[in-house]
């Protein structure tokens, strides 16, 4: 199957076989989140979706180094522009706290909710603050190549001159003059001989909070040379696949490839995928149009937008059931919708295990599995998977209800094709069963408590209680014996 995996390819602008440089190796790089306030569930959406793409990739057996930055430094206000503060530092400010001190308290939010949303890390998590010293030498070489220019401490990339012999504009699709025509005064544009350049490295200001030496001064890093620098060195100067949402296509990754083909003369990436948005009444969902939900507040449904709370593998369901390059609005009766359709899903996933197999067979796996492996090798297309899925639900419940027979290779067959796509490729987890898990656990744990206690151990069986009230569990010992409770 691995042979006919289609990508769209943002840069071509069409789906294209996946041929990775150097099989079974698959270099991927994603662009991570500004540490500097929560995440929201529209960059949620943008990693879960990634998350299927790495599952999917390692599914097929690819051995994928996926690396996503966290943005710890370089990232301004404006997001395209160079002025503004740095949105770390401000935030550092407002909360009269160290500038780490946001950053690990955001990375350690994000990391959270990533594996509530049971994503996988990825195999690198570099840090803008801890490559300084390879975007400085980025910096030097581009410098060295004439494509670069310094004022005053500052050092800028010069777009017009670079797209005299290459172009700028390759992957939005859009021309230079086009560019400069629409392109609003970003502001920070005094220092700039062309309106398009954009700040490889930034002079800071006495009071800026993040600032390190440099050729030029004391400075800062410009936002999109930490993604050039570390791709560079985790993945080598041409990698397959490079990933965001596509937001980021018309300028972050516009001058990410700019950088990396200024200094080593290749564009990095061959595959740049790119995740559509999460809307809100059709508004892409972010902080400042104050349309953005926390992952917490969808959870516990305490949120004006919503009539009741949702659990994360209905939010996880809700997002893989439309394709990653669509748009996906967020809305009540869709997010209902979702959860019905999980329930369902993982009530027959929960059948499979019972199910009974005859001599003879009215359901032929091979084909749904070839169905199956279809929808995702036309471009990750999950909500096709899903609906091959619901249709090995209807078997499962059929066979359950004896109105269909399965014999033992297809009923074997079925098991795996299943829970192989559910679980390791969609990422979905079963909380239902979680759920269930709990008492068994506890009543595991009180068994042993309760034996200590009958061999007079009572600094093990004190243990115990202590240990539990401390992660939020009572226990009461009667006649009758010990029953638990959550504190
Ligand atoms: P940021 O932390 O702002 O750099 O964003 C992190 C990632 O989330 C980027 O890849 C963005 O493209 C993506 N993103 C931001 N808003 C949305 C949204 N509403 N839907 C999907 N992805 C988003
Ligand atoms: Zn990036």
């Amino acid at each position: 199957m691995k042979q006919n995996l289609f990508v769209y390819n943002t840069l071509t602008r069409q789906k294209e076989e996946f041929k990775p440089l150097n099989a079974p190796h698959v270099g991927m790089y994603v662009c991570g989140p500004t540490v500097y306030s929560d995440v929201h569930l529209g960059n949620c959406r943008t990693y879960i979706s990634f998350d299927l793409i790495f599952r999917y990739l390692t599914h097929l057996g690819y051995k994928v180094r996926y690396v996503r930055n966290i943005t710890d430094a370089g990232h301004l206000e404006g997001d395209a522009g160079d002025e503004g503060e740095d949105k770390i530092s401000k935030k550092a400010k407002i909360a009269q706290l160290e500038p780490m001190e946001i950053v690990q308290k955001y990375t350690v939010d994000f990391h959270e909710v990533m594996s509530i949303f049971n994503t996988l890390p990825p195999s690198i998590e570099p840090t803008a603050t801890g490559h300084i010293i390879e975007q400085i030498e980025l910096v030097k070489q581009i410098l060295a190549k004439g494509l670069a220019y310094e004022v005053d401490g500052s050092v800028y990339f010069d777009v017009e001159k670079y797209n005299s012999t290459t172009d700028y504009g390759i992957l939005s699709g859009r021309n230079l003059e086009d560019m400069l025509n629409n392109t609003r005064d970003l502001g920070g544009q005094e220092q700039k001989r062309g309106k398009l350049d954009f700040a490889l490295w930034i002079k800071a200001k006495p009071e800026h909070l993040m600032q390190w030496p440099s050729p030029w001064g004391m400075g800062f890093p410009g936002w999109h040379l930490e993604c050039s620098a570390m791709s560079h060195k985790y993945l080598g100067e041409q990698f397959d696949i490079h990933g965001g949402g596509l937001d980021l296509v018309p300028t972050h990754h516009t001058n990410e490839i700019a950088q990396n083909v200024a200094c080593c003369g290749k564009s990095p990436a061959r595959y740049w995928i790119h995740t559509n948005m999460l809307t809100v009444n059709g508004q892409k969902m972010s902080k400042s149009l104050g349309n953005s939900f926390l992952p917490h507040e969808l959870f516990t449904g305490d949120h004006s937008l919503l009539d009741k709370g949702y659990s994360p593998m209905t939010v996880r369901f809700f997002m893989l059931q439309a394709h990653y390059r669509s748009t996906l609005d967020f809305g009540n009766e869709a997010m209902e919708a979702s959860e019905k359709g999980f329930k369902r899903l993982m009530a027959s996933v929960a059948l499979l295990d019972g199910l009974k197999q005859s001599a003879t067979t009215d359901v032929d796996v091979e084909l749904l599995s070839n169905r199956c492996y279809e929808a995702l090798n036309d471009d990750f297309n999950s909500p096709v998977l899903i609906a091959e899925l619901f249709e090995a639900s209807r078997i499962i419940n059929s066979v359950n209800d004896g109105k269909m027979k399965i014999d033992e290779v297809n009923l074997q067959r079925l098991k795996i094709l299943v829970k192989t796509f559910v679980f390791d490729v969609l990422g979905l987890k079963d909380e239902q069963a979680a759920n269930d898990d709990l008492p068994k656990l506890l009543s595991f744990i009180v068994s042993l408590r309760s034996e200590a206690k009958v061999n007079h151990d009572y600094a093990t069986s004190d243990k115990i209680r202590q240990g539990l009230q401390q992660i939020g569990f009572q226990l009461k010992d009667s006649k009758e014996g010990t029953t638990w409770s959550k504190i």
